[in-house]
């Protein structure tokens, strides 16, 4: 997916255009699952053209003066994204500030738009001139409060947008990404993974980013990619400075993978950090496996792993459809696992029913527990067909979408599960008016 990051210093507007560009999706997302999603990271479409969009002025790093963080939210632009954005204020006009980070960007050779901002009426639309000293080029007059230009902007954007290869590997290829706090041990997790298996063609370099990714095959030949392996390694200097940085990091690893192993220190238990980052590999239809680590340093009593297994349920409930697997990358106990499991889920995330199949389990499902009521109406279900897969999505067409109430789809979710294997996937049911 093509990345456009937003850079420019305090209080030009950057997060009332951000939030103009992504529009309703962050809060429709977030309602789901009560998981809140970082605002610095979306979703957003222009045209047809999906995207993502960064607002590296949500990534600071505390302690550090201004100019610092500017350059530091500059640099992480030039890395992340295929398109930058540089916003600037028509009512304070050039600054300081501005003239350092201009050539900057101008420098790395990354595409940037120089939108002014605030530029509210035809009056102060005429005062940017003085914008071309930046050397960015044709300053494009906007205004994020009153949703002025912002499409000039992004046409302009469209036009750097690398060609529709969205998918670098082939179709078979099994992309994975491993995620989890600090220290969790996810380098040693991939390293005790690729040590184990043939590596192919090691750190494929990303065209555009800074990503780098490890393609290896099995014993038995299927071929897997590691998606960023060196956000996960690399201790750069950028990456341990801010956490915002190494999640959002991961949040974009994530959009790029079938499946995500999400990883627990056992050591540690379960933090909330853990449900932010899970929760938006939930939300985003990923394949998910938990991957308890560090097992070898528990010690160990009858129920030891059936207790703790407990606690990730009771923690991730949301997740109660992923399998949990406990291993150690040091002395790589059920390491092996693994590769087998990440094929597993790929499978499921791809698995299609067929309609007629479908339609008898619902039926058999409602006749047990018969649709609910609303105010003296019951919900009918007409007919029920698989719209796609990865993850699989079902449309129910109903009499009205409001009466399939969250528990009833629940339910309808878990006789599907009972009866297909979904283990590791997560899926969609959709309500539809019939016509
Ligand atoms: P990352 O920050 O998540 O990539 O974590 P690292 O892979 O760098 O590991 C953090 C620390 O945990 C290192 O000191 C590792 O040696 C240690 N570690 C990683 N996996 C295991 C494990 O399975 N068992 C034990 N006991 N230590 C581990």
């Amino acid at each position: 997916k093509p990345t456009v990051a937003i850079v420019g210093r305090p209080n030009v507007g950057k997060s009332t255009i951000f939030n103009r560009i992504v529009g309703e999706r962050i809060s429709i997302v977030e309602d789901t699952s009560g998981v809140t999603r970082d605002r610095i990271y979306a979703d957003a479409e222009w045209l047809g053209r999906d995207f993502a969009l960064i607002d590296t002025g949500g990534i600071t790093l505390e302690d550090e003066p201004l100019n610092v963080q500017i350059r530091q939210q500059a640099q992480i632009a030039i890395e992340e994204a295929d398109v930058i954005i540089m916003i600037t204020s028509v009512k304070e006009g050039v600054t300081y500030e501005d003239q350092q980070v201009a050539p900057i960007l101008f420098k790395s050779g990354k595409p940037v738009i120089l939108a002014v901002n605030k530029a509210d009426n035809p009056e102060l639309r005429n005062d940017i001139f003085e914008f071309y000293s930046l050397g960015l080029g044709d300053p494009f007059p906007i205004s994020g409060s009153h949703g002025l230009g912002l499409g000039d902007v992004l046409d302009e954007a469209l036009k750097y947008f690398p060609e529709d290869s969205e998918d670098e590997y082939d179709d078979s290829t099994i992309k994975f990404s491993v995620i989890g706090r600090p220290n969790v041990g996810k380098s040693s997790l991939v390293n005790a993974i690729i040590g184990e298996e043939r590596v192919i063609v090691s750190n494929i370099a990303g065209t555009t980013r800074e990503a780098v990714d490890t393609h290896f095959q099995t014993k038995a030949g299927r071929d897997f990619v590691v998606i960023d392996t060196a956000g996960m390694r690399k201790k750069g200097k950028v990456y341990e400075s801010t956490e915002k940085y190494s999640v959002l990091r991961a949040l974009r690893a994530i959009d790029r993978s079938d499946v995500v192993l999400c990883v627990i220190n056992a050591e540690e238990g379960i933090r909330e950090q853990d449900k932010r980052v899970f929760g938006y590999a939930h939300e985003a239809g990923k394949g998910i496996i938990l991957v308890v680590n560090k097992w070898d340093a528990i010690e160990k009593e009858t129920n030891t792993m059936k207790e703790f297994e407990l606690d990730v349920r009771e923690g991730f409930q949301y997740l109660s459809y992923a399998p949990i697997v406990f291993v150690s990358a040091l002395t790589k106990k059920r390491l092996h696992l693994l590769p087998e499991r990440i094929e597993e889920v790929f499978m499921n995330r791809h698995l299609r029913i067929q309609s007629s199949i479908l339609n008898d389990v619902v039926m058999d499902a409602v006749a047990t527990n018969p649709t609910p009521t609303d105010k003296g109406r019951r919900l009918k279900i007409f007919y029920t067909t698989q719209v796609s897969v990865s993850p699989p999505t079902f449309v129910i067409f109903v009499n009205d979408p409001e009466l399939l109430h969250f528990s009833y789809a629940r339910f309808l979710e878990n006789r599907f599960r009972d009866t297909f294997n979904f283990s590791g996937t997560p899926i969609r049911i959709i309500p539809r008016k019939r016509k």
